[in-house]
């Protein structure tokens, strides 16, 4: 992959032209969210790193360095990753392959890179680095990957060059996906309409690798479908079947629980630009394709206020912060289906 292969992220891609044709430092930290693609930028980094003739959009693509490269076979790239059967980078690998390693001539490229996981790397492991990073010999380029760059040594950090990425707007995020759509087979029969896409570029928080990963692990289309049904069938749902049917679903997508219950708070805020709204057919929303579904409800059930909503998206939000504390599930879910019909219905 060259820079511009990349969407967004245009500061980061003219940082990483300059370097790569300029002086390159000694010691890269990349840092972003998982999925925000630190991995696909650190290679596209290191490959730039190591080509013969690196252009601004970084490696050529054609010289034995990248032709190497591209086929796993580059003698001067090294890659520390956590082992599939452990938790964290050994120790001993990183005084194996890295220290013992820099002082060692390239072979083919005029420079050697080292990439690693820095989520996997302990105190240990980073007290054995901290040497080589602080006074690496001339020929050599760390690129240490990050999720979290609070967990590394301050004294690691401060000896490197960060390189954060950040999220993406929603239009680069809908270019990602749309790509992937463009690439993938669509076996499943996916919803991949632009609608769809669209709200699941601005579901994932600018985030492409998470974007991604929803639309190719679950329906998004569907789950929204399934989320809006739940809540607009609510009123009518008796108390007893949301404690046996409404729960159960949740509980069955208990592994997703916090992307059901964003969608479900879509819904709400919907609900509450339509309620307050003089004009419910131009007020945009999230889910334009339900606007009619919508009205309808908030008609049907003229009870349903501002402040009801506001009240049933509270509670909401309220147990998404108590999940992260590790509550009981059942109860604690059961708990906010009650509190929600209540808020649903007519008393
Ligand atoms: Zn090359």
């Amino acid at each position: 992959m060259t820079f511009k292969d990349f969407v967004g992220q245009d500061s980061v891609k003219e940082r990483l032209s300059r370097d790569v044709l300029g002086v390159p430092s000694h010691a890269y930290l990349l840092t972003g969210a998982l999925g925000m693609g630190k991995t696909s930028f650190g290679m596209a980094l290191a490959n730039a790193l190591l080509c013969k003739n690196p252009t601004s959009d970084g490696a050529c693509g054609k010289c034995n360095c990248c032709m190497c490269f591209m086929a796993g076979t580059n003698p001067d790239f090294r890659r520390l990753t956590i082992p599939e059967d452990k938790k964290q980078i050994r120790v001993e690998d990183v005084r194996k392959q890295v220290v013992g390693d820099v002082s060692i001539s390239s072979q083919l490229s005029d420079r050697k890179v080292y990439m690693i996981d820095g989520d996997g790397l302990n105190e240990e492991g980073q007290n054995a680095l901290l040497k080589s990073i602080e006074e690496p010999p001339k020929h050599v380029c760390f690129i240490i990957e990050s999720s979290d760059s609070t967990k590394l040594l301050p004294t690691v950090v401060s000896r490197m060059s960060e390189i954060k990425l950040s999220p993406l707007s929603e239009n680069e995020t809908l270019e990602v996906l749309t790509r992937h759509v463009q690439s993938m087979d669509n076996d499943e029969d996916i919803d991949t309409s632009i609608d769809s896409l669209r709200m699941l570029a601005a579901f994932s928080g600018g985030n492409p690798g998470r974007a991604i990963a929803t639309l190719s692990e679950t329906d998004f289309g569907k789950e929204i479908e399934e989320i809006t049904n739940i809540v607009l069938k609510m009123p009518e749902t008796s108390f007893s079947d949301i404690v046996c049917d409404t729960y159960n679903y949740f509980n069955d997508n208990k592994d997703r629980i916090e992307e059901l219950l964003l969608l479900m708070l879509w819904v709400f805020g919907d609900l509450c630009y339509l309620c307050k709204s003089e004009n419910q057919e131009d007020t945009p929303i999230r889910n334009g394709k339900k606007r009619q579904e919508y009205i309808s409800f908030l008609k049907k059930n003229k009870y349903i206020t501002l402040a009801r909503l506001g009240k049933a998206a509270d509670l909401t939000t309220e147990f998404m912060k108590r999940l992260a504390v590790n509550v009981s599930f059942e109860s604690a879910c059961c708990n906010l289906l009650i509190k929600i019909k209540k808020e649903l219905t007519n008393d």
